[in-house]
């Protein structure tokens, strides 16, 4: 009787250890540090599984990497159409219904101007207007065709270029998310440089809680806010994420389509969601919208709430987890 006990008791230890298992890993793709943590009994294989994922992707959509299926749709600009996986395919898509709905403020053919500016690349350099004029007689997201048929995708302008920098991370970690659950993973946490996914609870039975960066942690801390959250995505786009500063001017990666120049409206927005492929386009058009129009276009949108911070550091939040949300920093409270 006593050693049933015992083994009865050894198996709900090693069961609760099954549970309670955690593993998190970090690697650099993407041009930032993707943590994974996850729990459970097939963790381990879960993690490397989503990376490995992860970084399949990474390879297909990495315009810099002259081997991806971006790079090859844009050394084809201007020549023919690129056949293309159905995920590209249908990522561009998502970009183009996206760019449609934000009346070009997220733009997929941005390559030109990321190049132009090199931001986080070369040394501090600010292009003169008519460079900037130059790239932007390539950028245009209507000019892309997009041929379901044969899923070719085509750039009919030479020195055109697709740039998914602002969508890429959010679907690789939709990937990621696919590839733990299909591991039986139920608790995790995946963190893509500001893309946050988290699956179910965490292990003792209580929410995630992500907080939320502030843009100016100088002035206000380090968080802006904590979401309690169960299977929701987070994605933020920051001008502190890659920036120059010259003359007390900050350049930083995220651009205007219509001007060519850094967008100026916001010093953050947040996307939260539940694809994080969307939110991650979602946050790049609100930042590029600014506060009236890209709260707007998200009021559109009922599954999505937004959290966005102006340049005098008023913090705007509008959707349906917006009362969940728990604002650290309260706006004005420095200025
Ligand atoms: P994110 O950090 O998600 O806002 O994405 C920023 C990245 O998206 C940049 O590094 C560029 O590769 C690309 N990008 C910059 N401006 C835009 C824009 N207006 N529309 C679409 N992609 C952009
Ligand atoms: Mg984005």
């Amino acid at each position: 009787m006593a050693v049933l006990v015992l083994v009865v008791a050894g198996l709900l230890l090693s069961g609760c250890r099954g549970v309670r298992t955690e593993v998190r890993k970090t690697e650099f793709m993407m041009d930032t540090a993707v943590t994974i943590t996850a729990y459970g009994p097939r963790a381990e294989q879960a993690v490397a599984a989503a990376f490995a994922e992860m970084r399949r992707v990474a390879a297909l959509m990495n315009a810099d990497d002259p081997d991806s299926e971006v790079s090859l749709i844009n050394r084809n600009a201007g020549l023919e159409p690129v056949r293309v996986s159905s995920e590209t395919f249908e990522l561009l898509e998502l970009c183009q219904h996206y760019s449609e709905l934000a009346a070009g403020a997220f733009d997929v053919t941005v390559r030109p101007l990321v190049e132009l500016w090199g931001i986080g690349k070369k040394d501090k350099y600010v292009p003169s207007p008519e460079e900037i004029e130059r790239a932007l007689q390539l950028v245009d997201y209507r000019k892309v065709i997009l041929d379901q048929n044969t899923k070719t995708v085509f750039l009919p302008v030479p020195g055109m270029g697709v740039d998914l920098g602002g969508a890429a991370k959010g679907y690789a970690a939709d990937r990621a998310r696919e590839i733990l659950k299909e591991h039986g993973v139920r608790s995790a946490l995946i963190d893509a440089g500001g893309n946050i996914w988290t699956v179910g609870i965490r292990p003792d039975g209580r929410k995630w809680r992500i907080g939320i960066r502030h843009p100016r942690p100088e002035v206000a801390g380090g968080v802006l806010a904590v979401l309690p959250s169960q299977d929701l995505t987070l994605v933020t786009s920051g001008d502190y994420e890659r920036y120059f500063l010259k003359y007390g001017t900050r350049y930083h990666h995220i651009f205007d389509p219509h001007t060519g120049l850094p967008a100026r409206e916001l010093v953050s927005a947040t996307i939260i969601g539940n694809n994080s492929a969307e939110a991650d386009i979602l946050s790049t058009a609100v930042f590029v919208l600014g506060a009236d129009r890209g709260l707007a276009l998200t009021n559109q949108l009922p599954h999505i709430t937004t959290v966005v911070v102006t340049p005098k550091l008023q913090v705007l939040t509008a959707g349906s987890h917006e009362t969940e949300l728990e604002l650290v920093y309260k706006e004005g409270e420095d200025q």
